[in-house]
């Protein structure tokens, strides 16, 4: 579940879709942290612990660009560890500075995922026009994994031609900086997006994009073909001892010491760590589902037979509280 500190950004990352927000460009969120744990408490999605729903902070801003927002991420931080406990997580470019690194590891969450954005070297000025230069937040990944937050470098969006061009240079310098977790991003477009790609004058970043996209609407947002990439990129990872997760809430369970296989990426951390389930059957009837046959496989999927409708949020906590795949037959 993401969870929005505030609203907007002012980086101007060519390939975001994200808008400034307001005159301003953004706007802090108006909730205070005890609020946003009873909002979070009452959604039916949402299951609170620290086996709950994995929580990934920002998505729609940049949770440290400026002290306003990196105080109610803080804050954030803060609330949902004190009350919910729930394994957090943080994308940024930002720098994350040594102040505020403490007040995570000693008020927010201790064993915090951060995924440390990039997506070029070489041409980051022209891509993410007011974002720290890569080699600084590598740089600050480095410091950020001495001190005991665990970061991973999230190389995203894969912009075609340029950042699986640059591949060896991102990894060696993540390397050089003591940085061996990995996770690897799609771009994901509409027509807004892509009319600001264009106007950089570069047709071969512009064509190779055109001629992977799936769909271009004007508002909604669809990923472009890119698992070769994906691959290609992953396999050169791998070869030089890179752990590279599936996806970016693996960097979390990794980050929490937990395990999970809710879905077919898994199984991702420890198995043997996955939660033990007592009894199955039980499970859905403390809910208030009849079940006529309830059974863990051995491929750890959790089958149930059931002719009750189930609906989405219950489908949602189970799988979250079981960390399983559900097969579910009517
Ligand atoms: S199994 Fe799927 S949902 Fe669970 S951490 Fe791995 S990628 Fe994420």
């Amino acid at each position: 579940m993401t969870i929005h500190p505030a609203y907007g950004c002012t980086l101007g990352c060519i390939y975001c879709y994200v808008k400034p927000n307001t005159k301003k460009g953004i706007e802090v969120n108006k909730l205070g942290g005890p609020e946003l744990v009873t909002a979070l408490s009452l959604n039916p999605h949402f299951l609170p612990g620290k086996w709950g729903t994995f929580i990934a902070l920002g998505s729609i801003t940049e949770c440290f660009l400026n002290e306003e927002v990196t105080a109610k991420t803080i804050e954030y931080m803060y609330w949902i560890n004190k009350e919910l406990g729930n394994p957090q997580q943080v994308s940024t470019k930002m720098i994350i500075r040594p102040e505020i690194s403490e007040k995570i590891l000693s008020m927010g969450d201790p064993y915090l995922s951060v995924l440390i954005s990039i997506t070029s070297i070489n041409m980051a000025n022209l891509l993410e026009p007011r974002a720290p230069p890569p080699i600084e937040r590598l740089n600050n990944a480095h410091y950020l994994n001495s001190i005991g937050l665990r970061t991973s470098v999230f190389i995203r969006p894969i912009l075609p031609g340029v950042t699986d061009k640059e591949n060896e240079i991102l990894l060696r310098e993540s390397l050089r900086f003591g940085i061996k977790e990995l996770v690897l991003g799609s771009l994901m477009i509409n027509t807004w997006i892509m009319s600001k790609i264009d106007k950089l004058g570069l047709p071969v970043l512009s064509n190779e994009i055109k001629s992977r996209a799936k769909s271009m609407d004007r508002s909604r947002l669809s990923p472009i073909y890119a698992s070769d990439l994906k691959q290609a990129m992953k396999r050169a990872a791998e070869s030089l001892g890179f752990v590279v997760y599936p996806a970016a809430c693996a960097a979390n369970v990794a980050s929490h010491s937990q395990s999970c296989y809710m879905c077919d990426y898994g199984p991702c951390g420890n198995t043997s760590n996955l939660p033990e389930i007592e009894d199955e059957k039980e499970l859905f009837e403390i809910i208030g589902v009849k079940v006529k046959e309830a059974f863990l496989t051995d491929e750890q999927r959790l089958y149930v037979k059931t002719s009750s409708p189930l609906l989405k949020h219950v489908v949602s906590l189970v799988k979250t509280s079981t960390r399983r795949r559900l097969v579910i037959k009517q």
